[in-house]
């Protein structure tokens, strides 16, 4: 169990496809480890979510963990700590919305992000049962940010107005509600 260096853009890793696990490999202790140390990584960097590139580990796993009662996001729904393994996520309203969002793999950026509003996601867990998520909002932004990185995808390439990539000071400078409170400040993962 260890908190792991997150690897960062530029990193050819953080763009490949990440591969699906075996259904031996799903119940392995070596995938107990990797999704241990995601989450003691996650709970480091602050982060509500992290998916194994991150961590340069190509499968595709990802943790989620949204705090209903977070201080940072309210009225934003929530998640309790999610294991996503073999994740495939399904859009069921195109209707665009847009959060700001950061990333632990993208530091002291910020942009402001368009995507559909809600999403399901299916997965297995880590007993390799099949399992459904579904989410709008917040929440499904959060879930296309962390199943992005499993497809080599992040969120500086879903921007459209660049004009709105910002460094955390700018950031709070020019687009934040409130210039002093920094948990105003939207990290992902
Ligand atoms: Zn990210």
């Amino acid at each position: 169990m260890a908190v792991r260096p997150v690897i960062e853009l530029g990193n050819p890793l953080l763009r490949e496809v990440a591969r699906d696990l075996t259904a031996d490999e799903i119940s392995s202790p070596w995938l107990r480890e990797l999704v241990t140390d995601m989450i003691e990584t996650m709970h480091a960097e602050d982060g509500i979510g992290l998916a194994a590139p991150q961590i340069a580990e190509l499968v595709q796993v990802a943790v989620i963990e949204f705090d209903v009662d977070s201080e940072r996001y309210p009225d934003m729904g929530g998640l309790p700590l999610t294991v996503f393994i073999n994740p495939r996520i399904t859009v069921l309203d195109e209707t665009e919305q847009e959060f700001w969002e950061g990333c632990l793999s993208v530091p002291n950026l910020r942009g402001l992000v368009p995507r559909p509003r809600a999403v399901r996601v299916e997965f297995m867990d880590l007993l390799g049962e099949p399992m459904r998520v579904e989410a709008d909002g917040f929440l499904a932004t959060v879930m296309q940010h962390e199943l992005d990185h499993l497809q080599g995808v992040l969120f500086v390439d879903r921007m459209r107005d660049m004009t709105k990539l910002s460094t955390i000071e700018q950031y709070m400078q020019h687009w934040a509600d409130d210039e002093d409170d920094e948990d105003a400040v939207p990290a992902l993962d």
